[in-house]
């Protein structure tokens, strides 16, 4: 993997797939027993970002990104979806396997379908997103669904150097946050998830990591993020490894922050319904490294939260309760 590689260069690989065989169908599934109750919206099987390390795709031995299948009937199939469950809270995910502003779905204009139906339908949905600012055709769409929705931006690596080794087809660092300054501009509901974050080696020591994350949301005007900490395969944090590549201690802090032996797992289910084991990193790290970032964010007037399984490793089930206070879920997302 090149490190000098400029996510601008990057050309989309799509599939374009008629008919609803091998569509993922609308569920409400949660990966843990904790995960709050929303219905997820997966019009694609892939992602053109193709992050090293993402629990949908890079988890097995080979990795599954590309080429990018999107199902050009699914705004049909979810219309017929909300029209026959009119009855339930239908909050929605807008895409947890893929992301909704990537090229692949942009270019088949299946993101700017989606999102007229739920807006037609007046549906509440939240999109977790690696982009910056899309064309505009989607940008005027996502200030129409502004009443709607939330966009949660993406950023947890520490600097550009790892973002192109680990986030390889993924805009900049920079083009995410100013997506971020472009919705508050335009009165989006925004807010900020912190995932990767990755104390591994890196050009930063350990704290000014922690601060340069928080700094570059902050700067963004955005006040709340949701911070993860990777769980990883064996098999995705050896790929890891040799993607970071010359960088020994990297390699070796990877190691070490992910060894079997000390490490709790959780059992996940990827697309098509595999399930594998994921190792959360050891668990004083997580602790002081969360700990640290909830003080930092403090001390900026921000609130953060994590996962409420990841609360219950770290024995701090008062961790999200700042931000619970105002009305955000573990992912930040106000009800
Ligand atoms: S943007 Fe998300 S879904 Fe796409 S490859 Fe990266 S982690 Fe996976």
């Amino acid at each position: 993997m090149n490190s000098d590689k400029n996510a601008q260069d990057f050309k989309p690989d799509t599939i374009f797939v008629k008919g609803e065989q091998g569509m993922e169908i609308i569920t409400n599934f949660r990966q843990t027993s904790s995960c709050f109750k929303v219905y997820e919206i997966d019009p694609a099987i892939g992602c053109d970002f193709g992050c090293v390390y993402c629990s949908m795709y890079a988890q097995e031995k080979d990795m599954e990104h590309r080429p990018v299948k999107v199902f050009v009937n699914y705004p049909d199939y979810l219309a017929r979806f909300i029209s026959e469950n009119k009855d339930k809270d239908l909050t929605f995910n807008f895409t947890p396997k893929s992301d909704a502003l990537s090229p692949s779905l942009i270019e088949t204009g299946v993101t700017q379908k989606i999102l007229d139906v739920l807006t037609d339908n007046k549906n509440r949905f939240y999109m977790l997103t690696k982009s910056g600012i899309p064309r505009d055709d989607v940008a005027e769409r996502l200030i129409k669904a502004r009443e709607l929705c939330q966009i949660i931006i993406s950023s947890g690596l520490p600097n550009e150097r790892y973002r192109a080794l680990l986030e390889p087809n993924a805009p900049s660092i920079s083009d995410r946050m100013e997506l971020g300054k472009f919705c508050k501009e335009n009165g989006i509901p925004i807010s900020g998830i912190v995932a990767p974050y990755l104390p591994i080696a890196s050009d930063l020591d350990a704290d000014r990591y922690k601060e340069e994350v928080i700094e570059r949301y902050a700067e963004a005007g955005i006040d709340h993020l949701s911070v993860h900490l990777l769980k990883l395969s064996l098999d995705c944090r050896d790929r890891m490894s040799r993607a970071i590549g010359g960088d020994n201690q990297g390699q070796h802090d990877l190691s070490r922050l992910y060894d079997p032996e000390k490490c709790k797992s959780i059992e996940w289910t990827l697309p098509g319904g595999k399930k594998i084991l994921r190792y959360y990193p050891l668990e004083e790290v997580v602790k002081k490294d969360l700990t640290a970032m909830k003080r930092l964010a403090k001390e900026k007037g921000m609130t953060v939260s994590t996962c409420v399984e990841v609360m219950r490793l770290i024995g701090d089930m008062e961790f999200n309760d700042d931000a619970g206070n105002k009305g955000l879920t573990c992912v930040g997302f106000r009800r």
